[in-house]
């Protein structure tokens, strides 16, 4: 393995990562660091120093994107551009892309100097980006993301709110990071490396993948709407209970991924917000959060008809409306095939056999494929568990990353 460590700084990638992973520390391998925690603050604040250290020229835009950028090549040169996130799930794992942006840095350092102690020209500038929320643990997932690429105005996801109804924009000023910076211009190329939160690789018994294409996902939140009443004295058939409508939703959404060919769809309905979520009321309203996910489209489109068919007869069933509070679809896609055939390449010429595999969660790179040529590249996460404090990547991996 080539290392590719940027030299004659106090701090490895490995040093880095390792004191990185203890700022937001659950004290059981993971690590608490939502969007505009005062970990998440901790953590900002600690990347912009290391930028700053390897020379980086730092900037925080409107969304609390951090981009850290080296000039190598005059202010009208294109800009490649690497990194991932740093906000992590509430009891998440330190790998899930923290790695993406830990190692960005120490790869566009090492380029940077390799260049210099060669005597050589670049023709790009290189930047490393370490985007808002993309988690979605707090406010909408890929904020950040979204907002660079002008999926989404910065104004509503500034207005976007938490459970209790603080807003992106006050979560930023909060730890401040509500940046006044104006983003960097598109970049010509985007790389991220992510660990793979799968087991793909595992199951192949392999330690490096290029993520090639990724899984579309259908997100609903289902409303039911029923009517508060004593669980006691109300008749079994007067009763309009919005949990009881959801409850059938979530099994047949369950049964649903079941009975699908192993691989082809997952279902799931992870949130529920009962109201008023007493013992003794009938719940008056029921929210369900549905993801359907697959490779696809027709899948997804299936299984979208069979969601609402089932939301339709649950709440004749149990006597309540419903309505889609929420309905965003992320079709699937492939990343660029040219730049994926050159990370193949660049892998073999270090020695290392690169394998294609999905992405069967949403990233970062996701959205940038939407503005330039974009590529995901991939180590083991260890029985592919992510989004939990056992997620676990080797050193070794780490490093061929
Ligand atoms: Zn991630």
């Amino acid at each position: 393995m080539r290392k590719v460590d940027a030299v004659g700084y106090a701090e490895t990638f490995l040093d880095r990562f390792a004191h990185f992973s203890r700022i937001g520390s659950t004290g059981d391998g993971g690590v608490d660091r939502v969007e505009g925690s005062q970990a998440n603050g901790e953590a900002r604040r600690q990347l912009v120093r290391w930028m700053k250290e390897l020379g980086f020229n730092v900037s925080v835009d409107e969304i609390g994107n951090i981009f850290g950028l080296l000039n190598l090549a005059g202010e009208s040169a294109p800009l490649v551009l690497t990194g991932s996130h740093i906000d992590s799930q509430p009891r998440g794992g330190c790998f899930d892309g923290a790695y993406g942006v830990i190692a960005g840095l120490d790869a566009a350092a090492a380029v940077r100097d390799r260049l210099a102690k060669q005597s050589k020209a670049s023709s790009a500038n290189l930047g490393v980006v370490a985007w808002m929320g993309e988690e979605g643990a707090r406010f909408r997932p890929l904020m950040g993301s979204r907002v660079y690429t002008g999926a989404r105005t910065l104004q509503s996801a500034l207005d976007g709110k938490d459970m209790q109804g603080i807003s992106a924009r006050e979560a930023l000023a909060g730890i401040g990071f509500l940046g006044t910076d104006t983003a960097p211009k598109l970049p010509v190329a985007y790389v991220e490396l992510h660990v793979e939160c799968g087991s793909q690789l595992e199951v192949r018994k392999k330690s490096l993948g290029v993520f090639t294409r990724w899984w579309g996902a259908h997100k609903v939140d289902l409303t039911f709407e029923g009517k508060t009443a004593h669980t006691g004295p109300t008749p079994m058939r007067a009763r309009q209970d919005a949990l009881y409508a959801a409850a059938q939703v979530i099994v047949a959404m369950r049964a649903l991924g079941d009975s699908a060919e192993i691989g082809s769809l997952h279902t799931s309905v992870a949130k529920l917000e009962v109201v008023p979520n007493s013992p003794n009321v009938v719940p008056c309203g029921a929210t369900a959060c549905v993801e359907l996910r697959s490779l696809d489209p027709e899948v997804i489109k299936r299984s979208y008809d069979h969601l609402l068919a089932c939301a339709s007869f649950a709440a004749t069933t149990a006597r309540v409306k419903y309505a889609i509070a929420r309905d965003d679809l992320r079709e699937p896609g492939k990343f660029h095939e040219g730049l994926s055939q050159l990370a193949f390449e660049v892998a073999k010429c270090n020695g290392e056999e690169a394998v294609a595999v999905d992405t069967l969660g949403g990233h970062d790179a996701i959205m940038m494929t939407a503005v330039c040529p974009t590529v995901m590249l991939t180590v083991p996460s260890r029985a592919g568990l992510c989004h939990h404090p056992d997620e676990w990547t080797s050193q070794e991996d780490l490093e061929r990353g």
